[in-house]
């Protein structure tokens, strides 16, 4: 398998490198050379498989010769070890469960898969991988249980005191074995910024093996495709193959995903690009003009992104053809009081509490399925989180119907351990090196 930047389709490297590097050095975003379809028979029998089948199947497609099949299938099946069931809402409408992982949030598929395949691929003699990551909340935790108990790999989390959830501080600090969180005395760029004078530190370079498992990381990008195709499984089964997908949107890598899912043969209808108040994507779609903006803070705080990162990934898919997008991408924007309205409307016309991202893409689809009363497909809707996440927005009657899974239970009864930081560099620094 051979990899190109998007800015310069002649420079190529091998999957490791891409996976290790995460960022081409022009800047660019990795992308594979070629998008092989999976078979045929495959996709016209596909409700026969299970979700790590699938998974598998469309893996070694795409990873060809990358790494021996009987290890990208022991990798694939300890990466999705967690079900991603659609659930039926009413005739036709779908709500995609994408948080039953670790975290509760779709990015688990990304980072368990990343985390295994980043230490499948460390070289004879690098015996520690280690990967250090900023966060602001959700990323890190998904990264923090996607690393867990992974051999030969070693986390250190850096995040703003204070300025985290409570369950997102637990799901960073209460991890133990090869996860080590530093609550740092500053804001996330404080965090972000050490990370960086990590990486420029010759001294660190020669002593540690560092990544930096980026969001945009193509080991990241490939296990969101698997989702897709079960997804559709899950619809043939029940009789449907006309599926429009709502998906809710900041970074666009889960749309990503989607459409390279479709680049692969899976059959999809339509695509809906559900954003918040950030609307660079809606934007563009409309007007032709891409210009990203600073971001503004919502209800659906994962998806406050102004410049997403991974748009560039869709347009290379596309070959840049903004009417070629337009024919498959439906996009639309919500604001806070319209995600607020929708969060009311799925439970009282379902009993079904959804998160606020997750809400958008159900308001989306609400949205285009009334544009298009005279055509029949299932819509489903992509949850990204599990709404317990979220505590703080739902209005009292709603948050009593969250059902708290069992695993968050289980971390409030533990000990939180964080080493206390300033944001002093030298100070990270002397901690790196004695671990
Ligand atoms: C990251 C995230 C998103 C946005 O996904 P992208 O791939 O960045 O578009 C949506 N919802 C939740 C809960 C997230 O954590």
């Amino acid at each position: 398998m051979k990899l190109y930047s998007t800015n310069n389709r002649n420079l190529t490297v091998d999957f490791p490198e891409a996976v290790f590097n995460s960022m081409p050095q022009d800047k660019g975003l990795y992308m594979p050379q070629e998008i092989p379809a999976v078979p045929a028979e495959f996709i016209e029998n596909i409700k026969d498989y299970t979700l790590p089948e699938i998974a598998f199947q469309v893996a070694a497609s795409l990873l060809g010769d990358a790494l021996p099949t009987a290890d990208l299938k022991r990798i694939v099946e300890e990466a999705v070890n967690f079900d991603a069931p659609a659930v039926r809402l009413d005739k036709n409408t779908y709500v995609l469960e994408l948080f039953h992982g670790p975290s509760l949030a779709f990015k688990d598929f990304g980072a368990r898969f990343m985390s295994r395949i980043m230490a499948y691929f460390l070289k004879d003699g690098e015996e520690m991988l280690d990967v250090l990551v900023a966060t602001s909340g959700d990323t890190g935790g998904a990264v923090a249980l996607g690393f867990l108990g992974v051999p030969n790999t070693r986390v250190t989390i850096l995040y703003p005191s204070g300025k985290v959830s409570p369950i997102q501080e637990l799901q960073l600090c209460t991890n133990g074995q090869n996860i080590h969180a530093i609550e740092v005395d500053g804001t996330f760029d404080d965090c972000q910024h050490l990370v960086k004078q990590a990486f420029a530190d010759q001294e660190l370079q020669e002593k540690r093996r560092l990544t930096s498992a980026n969001s945009i990381n193509i080991s990241r990008l490939i296990p969101q495709t698997f989702y897709y195709f079960y997804a559709y499984a899950q619809m043939q089964k029940q009789g449907k193959t006309e599926v429009v997908f709502s998906v809710p949107s900041g970074n666009f890598g889960n749309l990503a995903a989607g459409l390279l899912a479709t680049k692969m043969g899976l059959p999809v209808k339509q695509f809906i690009a559900a954003t918040n108040a950030n609307d660079t994507v809606p934007r563009y779609l409309e007007s032709g003009v891409y210009e990203a903006r600073a971001s503004v803070q919502t209800y659906a705080n994962a998806m406050d992104v102004g410049a997403p990162s991974n748009w560039v990934r869709i347009m290379d898919i596309f070959n840049q053809d903004r009417e070629a997008i337009r024919k498959l991408v439906s996009s639309c924007t919500y604001t806070d009081e319209e995600t607020l309205a929708a969060i009311e409307a799925v439970y009282k016309r379902y009993q079904y509490v959804a998160c606020p991202h997750t809400a958008i893409a159900w308001l989306a689809l609400e949205e285009y399925t009334a544009k298009h009363e005279d055509e029949v497909f299932a819509g489903v809707f992509l949850s990204t989180a599990h709404p317990c996440k979220f505590p703080a927005i739902f209005p009292v009657e709603i948050a009593a119907a969250i059902e708290v899974p069992e695993q968050v239970q289980e971390m409030n009864l533990r000990v939180k351990q964080a080493v206390q930081m300033e944001a002093d560099f030298e100070a990270f620094k002397t901690y790196l090196l004695n671990l």
